[in-house]
């Protein structure tokens, strides 16, 4: 499997556009095969997304790692991840971040993430059962937060968990299955800015702020 993971980090990473070597070393070393299920082992490192339990996905490597590098996170940073769903890039981000928050709307799913961090020891990242469209304005101000859901907007109440300067990377469409992946930054005394990262695919951010159920 370790030579599988090397791989996928040459071939499906490093030959595109990921660049940020602290992306590229956590990458290397989050084991994907733990956050797939049990029948899915084998095609862990595919190029491409898998399902997991509650009709929810594990994101392909490559989206993993282009939304933690449009973060532009370092290592004393605090980040919020909304859609914990298997854990796993919330696992690379704690691989790269002092603290993840990461929150997700089916107990089950995060259940099985707080679990999973347990045995690997990842003990910098904190799961919450709640609605992330709203963020988790406990834990705020946040120096990036990333969702890894489709969104039909940008919801206000993230952009307000945001230190300054802080990053906010979101899918964010008009239809509920198809989206731009888009970064605010927060800047001071202005308007955020916002700029387009490019086309994506993700099931849809169910919450008050995002999609009705
Ligand atoms: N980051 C995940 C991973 O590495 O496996 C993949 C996330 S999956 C594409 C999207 C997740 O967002 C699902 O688990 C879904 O239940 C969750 N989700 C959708 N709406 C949410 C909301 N309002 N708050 C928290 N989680 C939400």
């Amino acid at each position: 499997m370790e030579s599988q993971r090397k791989n996928m980090v040459e071939t499906q990473l490093k030959n595109r556009d990921i660049s940020d070597p602290l992306v590229l070393k956590a990458m290397g070393e989050v084991p994907r095969e733990a956050f797939v299920p049990k029948e899915r082992i084998g095609i862990a490192y595919s190029d491409g997304p898998l399902p997991i339990a509650d009709g929810q996905t594990i994101s392909q490597p490559y989206i993993v790692a282009l939304m933690i590098q449009a973060m532009e996170v370092s290592p004393e940073d605090h980040a919020l991840d909304v859609g914990t769903g298997s854990g796993y890039a919330a696992a690379v981000l704690s691989r790269i971040v002092e603290r993840v928050y990461s929150i997700e709307r089916h107990a089950s799913l995060a259940e099985s993430a707080k679990a999973l961090f347990k045995k690997l020891g990842y003990d910098n990242i904190e799961v919450t059962v709640g609605d992330g469209s709203i963020g988790l304005p406990e834990h705020s101000p946040y120096d990036a937060i990333v969702v890894t859901a489709g969104s039909p907007d940008i919801p206000e109440q993230l952009i307000g968990q945001l230190k300054p300067f802080g990053r906010l990377v979101i899918p964010v469409g008009s239809l509920p299955v198809m989206q731009k992946l888009i970064r605010v930054r927060k800047v001071n005394g202005g308007e955020p800015l916002r700029e387009n990262i490019g086309d994506v695919r993700f099931v849809p951010l169910v919450g008050i702020a995002g999609w009705k159920e």
